[in-house]
């Protein structure tokens, strides 16, 4: 234990056993956790002790989508901004999609841009996701080699000219190529044909925009993925799940042995369609938040494992594009610094503990991207950790927000759950609100075994 050089100690520590006291040996040589030992364990001679009293350690969050927007559309996030964020709620690793930035990331020389804007700028770990688009079938497994951690795709428009959707065949194409080398596909599931069905109003009634995105786009979707990862033996994920009703299939493949899984945000977890203001868009999102009952749905999925993970889907944009017409305002929520106080404050209201909230937030998308040195305070895992006030209460106040544009939907809501400090590989990054310089690192797939 001579190498010990911090331990976080506190009466609530959640591990994979169970919520108990105990201190967390931390080692600096290599920023892992050394050992979680008995609460009243002696502090080894020069190493530092933390009291956390009765504030939480949780498991760093991991959150596998986030929209960074870098570089290209710098005025909507980039890597300072999101990552100051992310560490200010909690998060120690996070995910970055391929598209909103230019260029996307859809060619290994794609992801070395983004990673050279990144690298200097990134609060917490950053790892990058790539991208499937028509004709790219060929850069895929350069950008596997070259580090990404899976691959993301549309079914239908994305909003972005530069990173265009699979109709079904080249979806094929794509899913046969990355199952050969054992790649996973994460896939925004809503059906075009049952979007372009459906009736387009505009306006902003939210009513309208709700039902020109139903849920049978997403369960058609859902459906055809489940019958493509099935013919293939193909490894897929779905991304933002809204529609509780796609709940029973993905349960049924599950059980099959199909191998697919699927996430949900905080958005549809704790807002309703039903208290969505006259054009208010800054909660337009798509697949859209739908209503109480469905909201109901989703959470039993998550407490029946159906859905394993809980991530953001921070995709933000300037205030001008949240124009108040549902039909043409920017979908997209910013919820980056939010997401585990609002999970929490309807978990605790549902029965929940933190370490549901862990095992969704954080144990969950490890998994999910292969990250087996993040997602849990055991011994061995990277020291990635949040402290956390579970009772303390704070009200959302868009401009004391870290990210670039003072837009959330959470505005003035007052949430349960205040993060007093975020730990990545034993080193404070935040406290108390005051971030430190940019301390996080690029990963890839397969950093480590
Ligand atoms: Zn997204």
């Amino acid at each position: 234990m001579s190498e010990v050089s911090l331990v976080l100690r506190s009466t609530r520590v959640v591990t994979p056993e169970g919520i108990r006291p105990a201190s967390v040996a931390v080692t600096a040589a290599d920023g892992r956790i050394a050992a979680v030992l008995p609460y009243d364990t002696g502090v080894p001679p020069g190493a530092r002790l933390e009291d956390a009293g009765d504030d939480v350690v949780l498991p760093g969050l991991v959150d596998t989508h986030v929209h960074v927007n870098d570089p290209g559309r710098t005025a909507w996030e980039g890597f300072r901004t999101a990552t100051r964020a992310a560490a200010a709620g909690g998060i120690t690793t996070l995910l970055d999609m391929p598209l909103n930035s230019l260029p996307p990331t859809t060619t290994a020389a794609h992801l070395r841009v983004k990673q050279d804007v990144a690298r200097p700028r990134t609060h917490v770990d950053t790892g990058f996701w790539g991208g499937a688009i028509p004709g790219n079938v060929k850069d895929l497994r350069p950008l596997y080699d070259a580090g990404v951690f899976g691959f993301k795709c549309f079914l239908s428009p994305s909003g972005v000219d530069e990173f265009p959707e699979l109709d079904r065949e080249q979806l094929r194409r794509a899913l046969t190529e990355i199952t050969g080398f054992g790649g996973l596909l994460i896939v925004h599931a809503e059906d075009p044909h049952a979007l372009a069905a459906a009736p387009q109003r505009g306006g902003g009634d939210y009513a309208g925009f709700l039902a020109s995105r139903p849920r049978a786009a997403e369960n058609a979707a859902v459906g055809l993925l489940i019958a493509e990862a099935k013919r293939l033996d193909a490894r897929v994920h779905v991304l933002h799940l809204s529609s509780s009703d796609a709940l029973p299939l993905i349960a049924a493949a599950q059980r099959e042995g199909v191998r697919i899984t699927a996430e949900t945000c905080p958005h549809f977890l704790t807002l309703t369609a039903e208290e969505v203001p006259d054009g208010a868009t800054e909660f337009k999102c798509c697949p859209p938040i739908r209503e109480a009952a469905n909201q109901d749905a989703l959470w039993q999925g998550l407490a029946d494992g159906t859905i394993d993970c809980v991530v953001s889907d921070h995709s933000p944009c300037t205030t001008d594009l949240k124009t108040p017409d549902f039909a043409t305002a920017w979908g997209g929520i910013s919820s980056l610094q939010l997401g585990l106080p609002a999970v929490w404050t309807e978990a605790r209201r549902r029965g929940h503990t933190l370490a549901d909230v862990a095992r969704w937030m954080s144990t969950g998308p490890a998994a999910l991207a292969g990250l087996a040195g993040k997602g849990a305070v055991e011994a061995g895992r990277d020291a990635d950790l949040v402290v956390l006030a579970p009772d303390a209460t704070f009200t959302v106040d868009p401009a004391a927000l870290q990210h670039r544009n003072p837009v959330t939907a959470y505005a003035g809501r007052t949430l349960h759950g205040v993060v007093r400090s975020t730990w990545l590989r034993g080193t404070r990054i935040a406290h108390e609100g005051t971030l430190t310089e940019p301390a996080g690192r690029l990963i890839e797939r397969n950093d480590r075994p």
